[in-house]
């Protein structure tokens, strides 16, 4: 049983039949992120997205605006990045019957990869992707939560393009747009679906 007595979802209720992009939509999605101050260092506001995750409507509603995005265009495969791109990209990916490929901090994939070095609103890191994931010329959909500066994802977009991947858009749940991290994707379509 998945369910205790008393607190079963109906699993085959309707769908929600509300465009994906309404305004509606989106001012549930902006009033559910928490802004926490000073995290995860001081002078770092983060937008936490917990909140999202942990209400059903709300997730679905976050995964539904990328969904309809990549709807209308044609997508080999979505690569998302470590670790909150997963919970986005995945659902994506599983909905449009088509590849997910993890983007993974260093050190966690076991099998060969390129590298890439990026800096964060927060620190430094690298950043792995398997050398075999991309047949060449495939089309590519990069999707994470946040765009701050571009770092993270101008580096996704180094590996895509390295392993063969032709990047078609790089698509965010949040963008914030005072940092200008899509002067960094130059070249690649952004699309945000929250913006600060
Ligand atoms: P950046 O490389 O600066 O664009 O940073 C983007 C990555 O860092 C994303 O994967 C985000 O999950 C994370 N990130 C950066 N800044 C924040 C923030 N203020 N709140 C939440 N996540 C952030």
């Amino acid at each position: 049983m998945f369910a205790a007595p008393g607190m079963a979802v109906d699993l085959f209720r309707p769908l929600a039949s509300i465009p994906a992009m309404s305004p509606e939509v989106i001012e549930k999605l902006h009033r559910a992120i928490r802004d926490v101050p000073d995290f995860p260092k001081a002078g770092i506001v983060f937008k936490d997205i917990t909140p999202v995750l942990c209400d059903g409507t709300l997730f679905r509603q976050a995964i539904d605006l990328f969904l309809e995005r990549c709807r209308t265009q044609e997508v080999d495969k979505i690569v998302c990045i470590d670790a909150r791109g997963f919970l986005f990209g995945s659902a994506v990916a599983y909905q449009l019957g088509i590849g997910l490929i993890p983007i993974r901090k260093k050190g966690k994939l076991p099998y060969k990869t390129e590298r890439a070095a990026y800096t964060l609103e927060y620190g430094e890191a690298e950043m792995e992707m398997h050398i075999d994931s991309v047949n060449a010329g495939q089309r590519i959909v990069l999707i994470d939560d946040l765009l701050a500066t571009g770092g993270t994802s101008a580096s996704a977009s180094s590996l895509i393009k390295k392993v063969g991947g032709v990047l078609v858009e790089a698509q965010f749940l949040i963008e914030l747009e005072f940092l200008h991290g899509r002067q960094k994707l130059e070249g690649t379509p952004v699309i945000s679906f929250l913006r600060y």
